[in-house]
């Protein structure tokens, strides 16, 4: 089992018994949970703006990997794509509204402290200096940002640091490019539990499936529409006190 739920049953015994033995058990046990690998998620996006196909997703994938903590890494500068529609300032406001007070989701901001194109390999480097050797590294991609990845910076490397958790998009149909299916063909295992080690292989993971893009709720903003329920109430408020994607702007 996980670190997070091991911690969690120990938690629960630590408050209900009154006798020591138990708490005993707990100062004997702690160290020992301590010493097991952490299991790490990480999904970046330009969250542009953050929404629930990012949050649903990434707790559910969270929950069934027993991840310790699923860090999401707001985008600076992406090589990829257009440039945000706001600011990197307001963009991770709204992804620390949304996560505020979800214990596994975190904001990792350390890409937009960075003055050069958001690569992901350079984060993933990072990361995994802090890192213990046997600690485990989930890289989640919505299955469009897969298909996307022989266009990514050292793309190659990015295997060597963590595994590959594919998210089904079902607001997006494309064909993964022919260097993707021989890398498929050679590092995919169907159960995304038994990947093994720190990395180096790829999973299909399920999750709710969500037909909603960052694209579609700046354009119900832009022509006046609600995308209540579509986003969290706290980012909904954030968009309307700033007056996010509005026509007007
Ligand atoms: P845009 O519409 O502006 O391109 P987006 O909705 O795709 O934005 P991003 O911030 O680009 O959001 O996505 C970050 C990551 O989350 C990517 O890996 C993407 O595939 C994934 N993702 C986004 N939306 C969903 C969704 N509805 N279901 C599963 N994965 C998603």
């Amino acid at each position: 089992p996980a670190r997070s739920t091991l911690w969690s049953v120990m938690a629960s015994c630590a408050v209900r018994s009154r006798f020591d033995l138990v708490n005993l058990k707990a100062s004997v046990l702690a160290p020992i949970i301590e010493a097991l690998p952490r299991r790490i998620g990480v999904l970046g996006g330009t969250f542009d703006p953050v929404h629930i196909g990012h949050l649903r997703g990434g707790l559910e994938v969270a929950e069934m990997m027993g991840l310790d903590e699923l860090r999401l890494t707001p985008n600076a500068r992406p090589p990829h794509r257009d440039t945000p529609q706001v600011s990197a300032h307001d963009r991770l406001a709204m992804v620390e509204c949304a996560v505020a007070g979800v214990a596994t989701l975190v904001v990792d901001a350390r890409e937009l402290q960075r003055d050069k194109p958001s690569y992901t390999i350079d984060t993933l480097e990072l990361m995994r200096a802090e890192m213990a050797a046997d600690d485990q590294l989930f890289l989640l991609l919505g299955w469009d940002a897969f298909c996307g990845l022989p266009t990514w910076h050292r793309w190659e490397e990015l295997l060597q640091h963590c595994h590959i958790l594919v998210l089904q998009r079902p607001d997006a149909d494309s064909e993964p490019p022919d260097a993707l299916r021989n890398l498929l063909a050679a590092r995919s295992v169907s159960d995304p539990l038994a990947l093994k080690g720190p990395g180096g292989q790829i999973a299909f993971v399920w999750q709710t499936p969500l037909a909603v893009s960052a694209t579609q709720i700046r354009q119900l903003l832009a022509s006046g529409k609600s995308v209540r329920y579509l986003v969290p109430d706290a980012v909904l408020a954030y968009i309307d006190a700033h007056g996010l994607y509005r026509a007007s702007n």
